[in-house]
């Protein structure tokens, strides 16, 4: 069925009075944020088919009425010269592969228009963020090279720096030992070219200086494709309120995370408590799977009672939602939830069929219809047009 006419559908419904929670369940959603296919490289699941191990699949995001989603193309900063652009080619060809095996199902997209021809076509809009300015790999061409293939967004640094911009991560723990903080004069170079090619500036992950430096320099209005509240959790990568002000000012959107440890500053400490009880299975697992996050996580499936109990509740993710909303309007909140790509989100918020409960939060605290569409898809809609055309 098209998203059109689900909509239809939904108009009959209200017409039928079906209980307002199916109602607002027709809302379509496009996240700016998923990680999937970093996993999916690795484990080669058929995003096609239900998988109970991820978040999201075709399947799930059927279910849930999403219109579409950013997918991350991501890699650690283990990756560098020779290494990060071929990993990031090799996650966008792996998406190609997806979109081509269901030519019925979804549609690659990169425009404004795209995403309405596709959601006109009842087809799955697939688009491509890239997670990390190191996967240029310093060089013009490279970046060039990414747009071309697609990418809609590239979040200026990850947890790592580049040697032109620096991260959140950095700023906060290495402020003494990094050779500039914000933006280089290769950096505001790129992001020129990312504004000449219609790449949205992401400022998710970078530092502070990074973000007011990208700010000044971007001529077009620029996202956090995964970022929640510093004055609700003031984890180093959150932004401030000023941030918030200044990135609506310029027209840009705020994409909320999901993260338990970006929206409730309880977290880190209690996760610490339960790792350290647990310690020597972690290490054990850690040597085992070689990658620190994936043993988190699989530790998490071994205890699944514990690890439910550091979940914060599904109204924190709304009050970041609502503060966002409060500060800078409606026209400038929209959801990019990190699924697949951390180990805890609020209860409820299982995988990406948990959308509908947001509509319904939002419907309690009084959001009209109309405030509810643009947070779910309108906004990313606006604001790539206004990068793209
Ligand atoms: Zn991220």
């Amino acid at each position: 069925m098209s998203i059109l006419k689900s909509l239809a559908c939904a108009a009959l419904a209200v017409a039928s009075s079906v209980p307002a929670q199916i109602q607002a369940q027709q809302i379509p959603f496009i996240d700016t944020h998923n990680d999937v296919l970093s996993k999916q490289i690795r484990s080669g699941a058929d995003l096609a088919l239900l998988q109970k191990d991820l978040q999201f699949d075709l399947v799930k995001a059927g279910e849930s009425h999403m219109a579409g989603q950013v997918f991350s193309i991501w890699c650690g900063e283990e990756f560098g010269v020779g290494t990060a652009f071929k990993r990031a080619n090799q996650e966008i060809d792996s998406l190609y592969a997806l979109a081509a095996r269901n030519p019925g199902k979804m549609l690659m997209v990169r425009t404004a228009a795209g995403v309405e021809k596709a959601m006109k076509a009842g087809k799955f809009a697939a688009l491509i963020g890239v997670e990390g300015g190191h996967m240029i790999e310093e060089r013009m061409d490279y970046l060039d090279s990414l747009a071309a293939r697609g990418m809609v967004y590239m979040t200026l640094t990850w947890n790592n720096s580049t040697s032109w911009a620096t991260s959140a991560r950095d700023e906060v723990t290495k402020k003494d030992s990094l050779p500039q903080l914000g933006l280089t004069d290769k950096g505001r170079a790129i992001i020129a070219r990312m504004n000449e090619l219609g790449v949205m500036v992401d400022v998710s992950h970078v530092g502070d200086q990074t973000f007011w430096d990208a700010l000044a320099a971007s001529t077009k209005p620029i996202i956090a494709s995964h970022s929640s509240v510093y004055a609700i959790d003031p984890f180093r990568r959150n932004l401030k309120d000023e941030q918030l002000k200044a990135l609506a000012a310029k027209g840009g959107v705020v994409f909320v995370n999901f993260y338990s440890g970006f929206l409730d500053s309880t977290y880190f400490p209690r996760q610490e408590k339960f790792l350290a009880v647990h310690k020597q299975e972690l290490d054990s697992l850690t040597k085992l799977l070689g990658d620190g996050d994936e043993a988190v996580h699989a530790l998490g499936n071994i205890y699944p009672v514990e690890m439910n109990a550091l979940r914060p509740p599904l109204s924190l993710l709304i009050k970041h939602i609502d503060y966002m909303v409060k500060l800078i309007g409606a026209d400038h909140v929209g959801i990019g939830a990190d699924f697949d790509g951390a180990e805890s989100y609020p209860l409820q918020m299982d995988d990406v069929r948990g959308y509908s409960l947001i509509v319904a939060e939002l419907e309690k605290l009084g959001y009209s219809r109309g405030d509810i569409e643009k947070i779910a898809y309108k906004n990313f809609i606006r604001v790539l047009k206004a990068n793209r055309g």
